[in-house]
């Protein structure tokens, strides 16, 4: 198969997947259901109380933990010229990388997890209701009771600072397991939290294990397992009731003649599988998504094009999942994920890290947007879809690239990012 020659030789590939089918037929056959997703909702309602009792930054938005949504007319016609390309329909970004707390996609899913677990241990207990206010749980007594436990999680970064950071604030001993990949700055966040960072020299899976492994052996221990993790998941998936507002307030329509395409920068899958697996409950077949990764940690894709999903990794293709985009540097995808967008997903498309710099420096010129590398990944889809003119009435698409983080990064590293992206070429091939 030339897709995997391809895949192999790190060549940037767009694949469609031929195994893409309409979402009624699919949807009674998946291991999660609708009602999971309304409970999650659910959930982070009743938590909302405590979230803006204890990060008065969310006190504007009531403690629901959302980003805004964009419409970036500038970058387009930025990329169309850049790229001697055109792009049919309206370009959007989704600003997770504004995200509170956490400042990724991470705020969703891991976050998330966390509080469903404190939840958990505080009913168990007979400390907490589902009816009580949950600011309750800003407290000394709470945060008391947490010391007593343990949360780890495996992570490149950005897991692990937002597990990291709702763990610590509400009392639990935290310990996060970074691959080498973690940048210092995401090291350095977590340990002023009062974080325990453990700091391994191999790549994710390796790091997941290990803190597994350790975790298990703590039976006042719990691990976030992203590697199969439904509670994350869920987490993710609310955002698509939450963007269906935003689209209804920004007068964008979605429905048969009118697609939304998304595009979703993919690691491991949880977040982007999440997200879209959301949208398919809430647009069916009026919502295309496709994941992007690094050429040098296609996973996702290559677990979906042999099925074989987290039976493989990028090594066994010899390929090194070394790449600038930490928050995609996963080399063994979710098996759970794969198996479940196995027939949602439209495609997925590679991108090498020099694009990824170029399309930083380019958001950051034309609407002062600014993003981690990893969180680039989705916008070259757009230009994509449009050339391969893959989904129907595209003239009418409103096309969605979710910037997956970077309101944390700092300064100094974001200009050295910036220069980067000058001096390097976006125009190649495609
Ligand atoms: C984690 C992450 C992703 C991808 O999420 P997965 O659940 O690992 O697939 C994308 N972008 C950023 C910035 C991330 O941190």
């Amino acid at each position: 198969m030339s897709i995997l020659n391809n895949i192999k030789t790190l060549k940037e590939v767009f694949w469609i997947n031929p195994k893409y089918e309409s979402f009624d037929n699919v949807k009674d056959s998946l291991e999660v259901s609708k009602e999971d997703v309304l409970d999650a909702e659910k959930r982070l309602n009743r938590f909302a109380p405590y979230i803006k009792s204890a990060f008065p930054e969310t006190a504007s938005s009531d403690g629901i933990i959302e980003s805004p949504i964009a419409k970036i007319p500038n970058m387009k016609k930025r990329m169309e010229s850049d790229l001697d390309k055109k792009i049919s329909g309206e370009l959007l970004v989704k600003l997770d990388s504004n995200l509170p707390i956490a400042g990724s996609i991470k705020a969703r899913g891991g976050i998330y997890e966390v509080l469903k677990h404190a939840e958990t241990l505080a009913i168990e207990k007979d400390m907490l209701s589902i009816e009580d206010d949950y600011s309750i749980i800003n407290s000394d007594r709470f945060r008391d009771f947490y010391s007593n436990y343990t949360i780890q999680v495996g992570s490149t970064g950005n897991l692990g600072i937002s597990i990291g950071i709702m763990s610590a604030k509400l009392g639990f001993k935290v310990k996060v397991h970074m691959s080498r990949d973690a940048k210092e700055w995401k090291k350095g966040l977590l340990r002023s939290k009062g974080v325990e960072v453990i700091e391994y020299a191999s790549d994710y899976s390796k790091a997941v294990e290990e803190g597994r492994k350790l975790s298990h052996m703590n039976p006042k221990s719990y691990f976030i397992d992203d590697e199969n993790s439904k509670d994350l998941f869920m987490g993710y998936a609310v955002a698509a009731f939450r963007l269906k507002k935003q689209l209804e307030e920004a007068n964008i329509l979605v429905d048969e003649k009118h697609p939304l395409i998304v595009y979703l920068p993919c690691g491991v899958g949880g977040g982007p599988g999440g997200v879209a697996y959301g949208l398919k409950l809430v647009y069916g077949d009026n919502v295309h998504c496709f994941f992007a990764e690094p050429t040098h940690s296609p996973s996702m894709l290559l677990g979906l094009v042999t099925g074989l999903h987290s039976e493989i990794c990028v090594q066994d293709f010899g390929i090194d999942n070394k790449t600038e985009a930490d928050g995609l540097a996963v080399g063994r995808p979710s098996s759970f994920v794969g198996k479940t967008m196995e027939k949602l997903l439209a495609g997925e498309y590679t991108i090498d890290d020099e694009r990824l710099y170029k399309l930083l420096q380019a958001l950051l010129d034309e609407e002062q947007i600014y993003l981690e590398p990893s969180a680039l990944a989705g916008f070259m889809g757009p230009v994509y879809v449009s050339e391969k003119e893959c989904i129907d009435h595209l003239e009418n698409a409103t096309h969605i690239c979710w910037a997956t983080g970077g309101s944390l990064v700092p300064k100094k590293l974001m200009e050295k990012y910036y220069e980067k992206g000058k001096m390097l070429n976006i125009k190649r091939a495609i």
